[in-house]
């Protein structure tokens, strides 16, 4: 019934922008936000990308998704930029997308983009280390992340460290950002902190900003903060919520 629903859904705007702010810690300010999508069905109500992500990665419908998506985070921002507001917001992308190897989406990204007047390296692409499950996929993530960097986005690595990805990822992927998976917050054994300490002072040489994600607790903050972790995203903040919401909570933050 998903499936079948799914162009009217399109078209009748049923996917939702949720926007959950990225904060950092030492001055409690908002420095981005990450664009998460939701379902208001009619008939099932507020859906949840675990409840159809997984079905439109199936039947290819996420690619098309991905674009709904992407252009109307170019609209708000277009909004937004009219109000002087500049914010960096981030957006998710498929690995479905990889799959179509001349790599053409990143173009109509590109041209979105133009058309709503977006300058560049204001939009995030969030690319999974779950494409990466090869060391061919790498060679060509590798490749789709220096076009998408020409491109004029910015790109990041989401939940590092919850897969099987190796650490050389990091070397061969020219990323501006590394977002840690909450997976290494949830152990809070001293050995899982010495971890998380030094991967973000290896990150850090690297040249590239860390966000750890999936933070609930004032102790968890205080940990990351301690060890100089750039931007932090979870529920302790705040949850993903939508536009209006995200709006009056950023300027009273
Ligand atoms: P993600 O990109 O890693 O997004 C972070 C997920 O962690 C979000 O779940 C968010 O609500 C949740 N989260 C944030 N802070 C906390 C916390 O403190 N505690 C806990 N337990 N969870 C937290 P959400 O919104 O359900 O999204 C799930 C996944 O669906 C996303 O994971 C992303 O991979 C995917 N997704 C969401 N929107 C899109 C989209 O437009 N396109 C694509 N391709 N994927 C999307
Ligand atoms: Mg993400
Ligand atoms: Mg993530």
């Amino acid at each position: 019934a998903l499936a079948a629903h799914f162009q009217q859904a399109i078209a009748d705007h049923e996917f939702q922008l949720y926007i959950q702010p990225k904060v950092c810690p030492n001055s409690n300010a908002v420095k981005g936000g990450e664009v998460l999508v939701r379902w208001q069905h009619p008939k099932y109500g507020l859906l949840f990308p675990g409840d159809f992500i997984p079905l439109f990665e199936r039947n290819g419908k996420i690619c098309e998704l991905d674009f709904y998506m992407f252009e109307e985070t170019c609209k708000l921002m277009q909004k937004w930029l009219k109000k002087d507001k500049q914010i960096v917001l981030s957006v998710n992308l498929s690995r479905a997308h990889l799959l179509i190897s001349d790599l053409s989406f990143i173009d109509k990204f590109r041209e979105i983009k133009e058309s709503y007047h977006i300058p560049d390296n204001q939009i995030e692409l969030e690319l999974t280390e779950s494409m990466m499950l090869s060391r061919q996929d790498i060679y060509m993530v590798k490749d789709m992340i220096n076009r998408i960097r020409e491109a004029g986005f910015l790109c990041s690595i989401d939940d590092f460290g919850f897969g099987y990805s190796s650490l050389t990822i990091l070397k061969d992927l020219n990323v501006n950002t590394v977002k840690l998976d909450r997976q290494f917050f949830t152990d809070e054994s001293e050995k899982s902190w010495m971890i998380v300490d030094h991967l973000i002072k290896l990150i850090h040489k690297l040249e590239m900003t860390v966000v750890g994600e999936g933070i609930e607790s004032n102790m968890q903050v205080n940990k990351l903060q301690l060890a100089g972790c750039n931007l932090i995203q979870g529920y302790f903040y705040a949850k993903p919520m939508p536009i209006c919401d995200f709006e009056n909570w950023s300027v009273k933050q």
